[in-house]
């Protein structure tokens, strides 16, 4: 029988599908609301025409490379391109992990970490955060070594909750546990307190960067792996050679030579943040928390009922599942007038 045939662990799984749903207004993925400029498509285009179809990707992505560590302010020899970060993750995995060794993750945070962690062959072990979304970080530390854990994901800032762990609760962690310490940075420019510049000083720190968010290209699939030359040279065993294709690499070099082009973007994204933080703060009987990235979580009453309405009036958000999630719904930033839409359509929907 081909079941036999697959890992055990997979049987519990479920295909990571998107539901084809009927919208104008989407704020459930946590993508840029801002097209690439008609400006920047040019040089794209013109780009692209170059590539050589017939020849096999620049294995080390070097070019993008040396932009992203002109972008970030760190080595270019400490910087691995990936298939977005989430194929990176999977790279993480794959090289550290043995059978039933186990990754820590926080709840809420990215579910991918898990995923991959399991379909290598891995456990995931999880640590709750408080009712305010805050990590006990001295219990973290403690749960790490006594439970012997290989890695330790947490996204910073923190999707869903939006909440971000402060540089000297994560040099804490870094100085008192020997595990991985893999710091997901994909909504740093929201924020700005990275922890990047660390890694020359903490041998068991990786950063994790993409091009999904705040620089409008989650097409592309292009994400940045960070971290001492040891790491990295362990990490590219495990990564497929080919892994970040020509167009990827042409439309990557295009973006990152246009640094001034990407804050200018991130500062339209967060006042449009600012405006849609300060209409949920008005409204009644829901209770948005702080963001420090391009959306907002929010408490409902009841958070199916208010998903449904919003979908019956063509907008989209982020529902979630799991128990600890059940009353909240994600809000991505959208433009000005997608937010205006969205706030009076919650409006009406509440009253
Ligand atoms: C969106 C997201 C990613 C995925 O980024 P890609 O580069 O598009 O794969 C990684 N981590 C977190 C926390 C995210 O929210």
């Amino acid at each position: 029988m081909i079941e036999g045939l697959f890992k055990e662990n997979l049987k519990n799984f479920k295909p990571y599908t998107v539901p084809k749903l009927d919208y104008e207004i989407k704020l459930d993925a946590n993508e840029s609301f801002l097209k690439l400029s008609p400006y920047i498509m040019e040089k794209i285009l013109d780009k692209i025409n170059k590539v050589e179809f017939n020849r096999y990707p620049d294995p080390a992505a070097e070019k993008v490379c040396a932009l992203y560590s002109k972008y970030i302010g760190i080595n270019k020899k400490n910087i691995m391109a990936g298939n977005g970060s989430d194929e990176l993750i999977q790279i993480i995995t794959g090289a550290l992990l043995d059978k039933n060794e186990k990754i820590m993750t926080l709840s809420p945070d990215f579910s991918m970490y898990k995923n991959y962690a399991e379909t290598a062959g891995g456990k995931a072990i999880t640590f709750q955060l408080d009712d305010n979304f805050n990590l006990d970080v001295d219990k973290l530390i403690d749960k790490i070594n006594g439970e012997k854990i290989k890695i330790l994901f947490i996204s910073n800032p923190n999707n869903p909750t939006g909440n971000v762990l402060k540089r000297e609760s994560i040099f804490k962690i870094l100085n008192n546990c020997s595990c991985a310490v893999v710091m997901d940075e994909a909504y740093m420019e929201f924020y700005g307190e990275s922890i990047v510049d660390s890694i020359y000083e903490y041998e068991n720190l990786i950063v994790l960067r993409t091009c999904s968010k705040a620089m409008a290209s989650a097409a592309i699939r292009l994400g940045f792996l960070i971290t001492n030359s040891f790491m990295i040279n362990e990490i590219k065993k495990a990564k497929p050679p080919f892994n970040v294709n020509s167009v990827t690499q042409a439309l990557g070099e295009v973006l990152l030579s246009e640094v001034d082009y990407i804050k200018s973007s991130v500062e339209k994204i967060k006042r449009e943040r600012e405006f849609l933080v300060n209409e949920l703060n008005g409204i009644d009987k829901i209770k948005p928390y702080p963001t420090y990235a391009n959306f907002v979580l929010v408490g409902f009453e009841d958070a199916d009922f208010v998903y449904k309405k919003l979908l019956g009036n063509k907008i989209v958000v982020r529902n979630y599942s799991d128990n600890r999630l059940k009353n909240f719904l994600r809000i991505t930033v959208g433009s000005r007038e997608e937010n205006k839409i969205f706030i009076k359509t919650l409006r009406s929907i509440l009253k």
